[in-house]
């Protein structure tokens, strides 16, 4: 049995601005944290900025980081939803982002037919993938999904109420997204004129709408942990992915990775090998990477447009086609052998 190491598997391998008309402008001050599980990547242009604006910039970030790890945490014993997921009380008087951030995740299950899914704790934690397993045997998973699902809490103005005494939530697929989007908005008021915030492979950009090129962002190819597929050109927004080879086991032979599908209780296996989203909406984006993964390509694709977030997607498929809506038809270039680009219909 395996465990993959996740700080290499972050789905989106790198961010790199496009040299811009002064190539001598490749200044930036990088910096990196373990936040959320994840590793988290802070760029910021440096060029023209006073020193301490930059440093007051990433000591502010870092604070807010170190906030959020503990507010969207379902792991972290000291964290609101930890405690809420062990013990029967309500979560009451919750920090808004967070119940906003429920609302949100409950609108997305709702929109997706439960695709991406809130509240399949029960099932999640029954599979342990971080921990390597093992796969449950079938009553165990029929069992779990017994307890998953939107009916098993009642969301309020301030929190949640369980429905179900054995249900949990988990925000692992759409808590990062919106901490990169959080963190995004710290960093608009810093004077720093442009930047991108990787929150485990969940990018948010700033300032983009001012620079003469758009920033590239590199997508990871599934076949190859150094690889990119291809470049998504950005100005603003969010990108996240969700692919199966970021955390998974093996078992006998068979890869178990950790999106879940809740209609099945097994991994999803809809053809996909990763799906990248982009949104105007940091949650959102990653939501949505989790739900369109589990749909799959075709299914998505004729969602997009009707998505009550603006979103575009490139999908990678195991058959290594690339299919691309077209919403990003413009912004995305397939760099990689082996795959075949084609627009969605
Ligand atoms: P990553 O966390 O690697 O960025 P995702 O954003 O796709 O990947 O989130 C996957 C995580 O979300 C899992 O580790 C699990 O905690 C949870 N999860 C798994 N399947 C689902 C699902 N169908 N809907 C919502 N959350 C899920
Ligand atoms: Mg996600």
């Amino acid at each position: 049995m395996k465990v993959r190491n996740l700080l290499l598997s972050a789905g989106i391998l790198l961010f790199s601005l496009v040299s811009c008309a002064h190539p001598a402008a490749s200044g930036y001050a990088d910096s990196r944290y373990f936040a959320m599980d994840t590793v988290v990547t802070l760029r910021l242009a440096k060029d023209g900025v006073p020193d301490d604006a930059l440093k007051s910039a990433e000591a502010g970030f870092e604070k807010r980081l170190t906030e959020l790890d503990t507010l969207y945490s379902v792991h972290n014993e000291e964290s609101p939803l930890y405690h809420f997921n062990h013990s029967a009380d309500p979560l009451e008087n919750a920090d808004g982002r967070l119940v906003d951030l429920l609302h949100t995740a409950s609108a997305v299950s709702l929109w997706s037919g439960g695709a991406f899914d809130d509240t399949l704790g029960a099932l999640s934690d029954l599979w342990n993938i971080p921990g390597g397993g093992p796969v449950p045997v079938k009553d165990q998973i029929r069992e779990a999904l017994g307890h998953t699902g939107q009916s098993c809490f009642t969301l309020t103005e301030d929190g949640a109420v369980r429905n179900d005494p054995d249900a949990m939530l988990d925000l692992g697929a759409i808590a990062k997204g919106a901490a990169a989007e959080e963190l995004v908005g710290l960093l608009r008021d810093t004077g720093v004129p442009y930047g991108l915030v990787s929150v485990g492979g969940n990018i948010g950009c700033f300032g983009g709408e001012a620079r003469e090129e758009p920033f590239k962002i590199g997508i990871r190819d599934p076949d190859d942990e150094a690889g990119v597929i291809g470049y998504l050109y950005l100005r603003d927004g969010f990108v996240s992915v969700s692919g199966d080879y970021e955390r998974y086991f093996e078992e006998d032979g068979v890869r178990y990775h950790h999106i879940l599908d809740g209609r099945t209780g097994y991994p999803a296996d809809s053809g996909l090998r990763s799906v990248a989203v982009w949104s105007t909406d940091g949650a959102a984006a990653d939501a949505l990477s989790t739900a369109f993964f589990v749909l799959g390509c075709d299914r998505s694709a004729e969602r997009c447009s009707d998505c009550p977030y603006t979103c575009g997607a490139v999908f990678i498929l195991s058959n290594h086609h690339v299919r691309v809506t077209p919403e990003l038809a413009g912004s995305f270039e397939l760099t990689a052998s082996g795959y075949t680009l084609d627009p969605c219909e």
